[in-house]
């Protein structure tokens, strides 16, 4: 059977160059990068490389990235590491668990942390923003692109907020990151995390941006590394493929790659909609990064869609991969005021760099065929009922 991988924001496939680039520190280059000999010193380099291509993705110095496990570990570095007990928080209802319940853990430690809404477009007013700031706010964190609906958030009025009140700006990159251009000092963050596996390197690493000159509590204690910001030895393969998938990135910009992903991701869009009647994307109207399209579907259940695709060769979601399989609808499309009959009638189409016309060819032809067959055998199903 063919199959067409389309939930590239659950995890992307590792791209051949990011292996080739990854393979030698499994074997000849194994060294320790702490250790001072010359295995070490090989090992060293090859991650200050990274570290540099990871600077220049993010627009930041080399120094001001610090290497870590992935996005949640990322999160929670910037999310603990910049606050203390009694702190005031702000954050939005749509972020990833991993901000969510960083930022729960804070309030049982006696921080507060307000969470903002979002309009029906999946979008946080900066004026929300701005309206719960107060005197003990110490941290904004706000993703940059829901991994759901792969909207884009305001983050530059967001942070010229922050700048203003003085308070330490973290933002959620994981989406965004090899998607869309970022530049941190136009956003004016103090913090921004990534993460290798949603970029085309491999899960188990990822990075934080903290801007020089931040005091950053670190989540672990041991040894010195990454200048005492995350102890740890460094995981060298995965931090070579993150630089090389990093770089990867920035040739994609060059070459156009968002504009022909956003081009498959259109016209699969355009062509589900064209042949399905109740159908709807979930954050239309708003800016989105390329790749994702979360479309509703009426009177289907989410999980049977995913699965009768699945059954058929083709992957997508019904939303944040570490939900699925919950009963309850997704948080995100409820914060945008959808009904919870069409939270969970909605799913995710996330497409990578591997994607091909090919692909989107044989999705449009699975999707409708797949959505007919779901709608006849639903009990509250009537054309009639559809076009209501
Ligand atoms: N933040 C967002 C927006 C995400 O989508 C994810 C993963 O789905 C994470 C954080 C967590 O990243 P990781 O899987 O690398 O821990």
């Amino acid at each position: 059977m063919r199959r067409i991988y389309l939930d590239n924001n659950a995890t992307t496939p590792v791209l051949p160059e990011v292996l080739e680039a990854m393979r030698p520190y499994f074997g000849e280059h194994f060294g320790n990068a702490s250790s001072i000999h010359h295995h070490g010193q090989e090992t060293r380099a090859a991650v200050e490389r990274a570290r540099d291509l990871v600077a220049s993705l993010l627009g930041c110095r080399p120094a001001e990235i610090v290497f870590t496990s992935g996005g949640t570990e990322s999160d929670n570095l910037a999310i603990a590491g910049l606050t203390s007990a009694g702190d005031h928080v702000i954050t939005s209802c749509i972020e990833h668990h991993a901000v969510l319940n960083a930022c729960k853990h804070l309030e049982d430690k006696g921080c507060e942390v307000t969470y903002v809404p979002v309009d029906g477009r999946g979008l946080v007013d900066p004026g929300d923003v701005r309206r719960a700031l107060r005197p003990k706010t110490r941290l904004i964190s706000i993703m940059m692109a829901n991994n759901e609906t792969g909207v884009l958030q305001p983050a530059e009025e967001i942070g010229k907020i922050a700048g203003e009140a003085d308070v330490h700006f973290h933002i959620d990159g994981v989406q965004a990151a090899g998607k869309v251009a970022i530049d941190v000092k136009r956003i004016g963050c103090q913090a921004l995390s990534i993460s290798g596996h949603k970029m085309h390197a491999p899960q188990g690493v990822g990075a934080l941006y903290v801007r020089a000159g931040t005091q950053l509590q670190p989540l672990f204690y041991g040894g010195r590394h990454e200048r005492s910001r995350r102890a740890g030895t460094e995981n060298v393969p995965g931090i070579v493929a993150l630089g090389k998938a990093a770089e990867l990135a920035m040739h994609g910009f060059e070459r156009g790659d968002d504009k022909k992903i956003s081009a498959l991701r259109d016209r699969l869009q355009q062509g589900i909609l064209a042949q399905i009647e109740a159908a709807g994307v979930n954050g239309d109207g708003a800016p989105r990064v390329p790749n994702t399209s979360n479309i509703y579907f009426d009177h289907v259940e989410g999980e049977s869609m995913v699965i009768s695709l699945d059954l058929k060769g083709m992957a997508v979601s019904t939303g944040a991969a570490c939900s699925s399989g919950a009963i309850e609808p997704s948080h995100v499309l409820i914060a945008m005021g959808l009904r919870r009959d069409r939270a969970r009638a909605s799913i995710r189409f996330s497409l990578g760099k591997q994607n091909t016309a090919d692909d989107i060819d044989l999705a449009l032809a699975l999707v409708p065929e797949t959505i007919m067959r779901l709608r006849e055998l639903s009990p509250g199903y009537t054309k009639t009922a559809v076009s209501s």
